[in-house]
């Protein structure tokens, strides 16, 4: 067994009481990672909250437990932190913070080829397709006998991390481990409408403003949304649907890269990037490069948050993006 594996199983096996954490902006694989797992250890039965700064936001709220999931960890006793899906600890948010204060051990697993290592014990896969992957692979080393709602979550981040099995990554495996998941009782139709196919008016409302202004230059598809332009709306909560406009970029054919600038509350730019192969994005990241330390994520689908005003970073980013798309096509 490989050590990483050993040395997660033995930390997790030793808990007691745990906290199971992920990134705040949870996309599907980030809560239906953290709700499995969590399922999984009560199953063992360990007491565990599950904790995520904006909690389990529309549309995942379908989820079993996701009505249990803290939004602070203030007052909670733990022995054992457990962090999902997370590529760094800036991702982890103030949440990590007050962990890491907790001073107990923190248990890392992720599968995203930046993770920074930033765990007592780091269980990271980049050749999974999902966090939700990593931790069906581990129930499975502990002999564990899934059910509905352990299946029910981790189904949902195969599901999502994949958009319904269709990004390059989708193998055989994969599949496998969804029908293991769906043996169990859980619907994989279900799953695809609830956590993919549903939009609210607000979302098109959204996605109509940021088409209008959609940009198009030397292979690099782009958009924005800013605050005022979101606030114009009818200003309902910011759901994962304009967030994933990053995908539709890309899938134009004249495309190498395409990149959704979303300008968030506190003004600050989240930035959503995909990119076709061979554009790998993550060099992004690498030690002197424009997002260093601001971001992570995989080859063809990749995030960071960096200062505004909006046009600046926009300025900032696309020639950047620009410049790869040259070096590596
Ligand atoms: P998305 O575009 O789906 O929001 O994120 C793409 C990938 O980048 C995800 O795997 C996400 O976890 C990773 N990522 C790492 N840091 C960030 C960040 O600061 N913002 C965003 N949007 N994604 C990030
Ligand atoms: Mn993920």
């Amino acid at each position: 067994m490989e050590d990483d594996i050993r040395a997660t199983l033995a930390q997790l096996e030793a808990a007691r009481t745990l906290i199971v954490i992920c990134h705040y902006d949870p996309d599907g694989d980030a809560i239906g990672t953290m709700l499995g797992l969590t399922w999984a250890l009560r199953g063992m039965g360990k007491r565990v909250t599950p904790a995520c700064r904006d909690g389990a936001p529309w549309p995942l709220d379908f989820l079993p437990g996701s009505a249990e999931v803290v939004t602070d960890l203030a007052g909670l006793e733990a022995d054992t932190v457990v962090v999902v899906d997370c590529s760094d600890a800036r991702r982890g948010g103030k949440l990590y913070k007050q962990a890491v204060e907790l001073g107990v051990p923190i248990i890392n697993i992720d599968h995203h080829v930046t993770n920074t290592r930033f765990g007592a014990v780091n269980l990271v896969r980049p050749d999974r397709v999902a966090a939700a992957e990593v931790v069906f692979e581990l129930l499975g080393r502990m002999g564990f006998d899934f059910d509905l709602n352990t299946a029910t979550c981790l189904l949902t981040g195969l599901v999502t991390d994949t958009r319904s099995f269709k990004t390059p990554n989708v193998d055989q495996r994969v599949l496998r481990a969804a029908i293991t998941l769906m043996d169990i009782g859980v619907s994989l139709p279900e799953v695809v409408q609830m956590a993919m196919e549903r939009k609210q008016f607000h979302d098109l409302a959204i996605l109509g403003r940021a088409l209008g202004d959609v940009r198009f230059e030397d292979g690099v598809a782009w958009s924005a949304l800013s605050l005022e332009a979101w606030r114009a709306t009818d200003g309902g909560a910011m759901s994962a649907a304009p967030r994933n406009f990053s995908t539709l970029l890309n899938s134009v054919e004249e495309a190498a890269v395409g990149v959704f600038f979303t300008e968030m509350a506190n003004r600050r730019i989240d930035i959503s990037m995909r990119s076709k192969p061979p554009v790998n994005l993550t060099v992004l990241f690498a030690e002197g490069a424009p997002l260093h330390g601001q971001g992570g994520g995989h080859p063809q689908a990749s995030g960071a948050e960096i200062d505004g005003p909006l046009e600046a970073a926009i300025s900032r980013l696309v020639p950047a993006l620009k410049a790869l798309v040259s070096a590596q096509t």
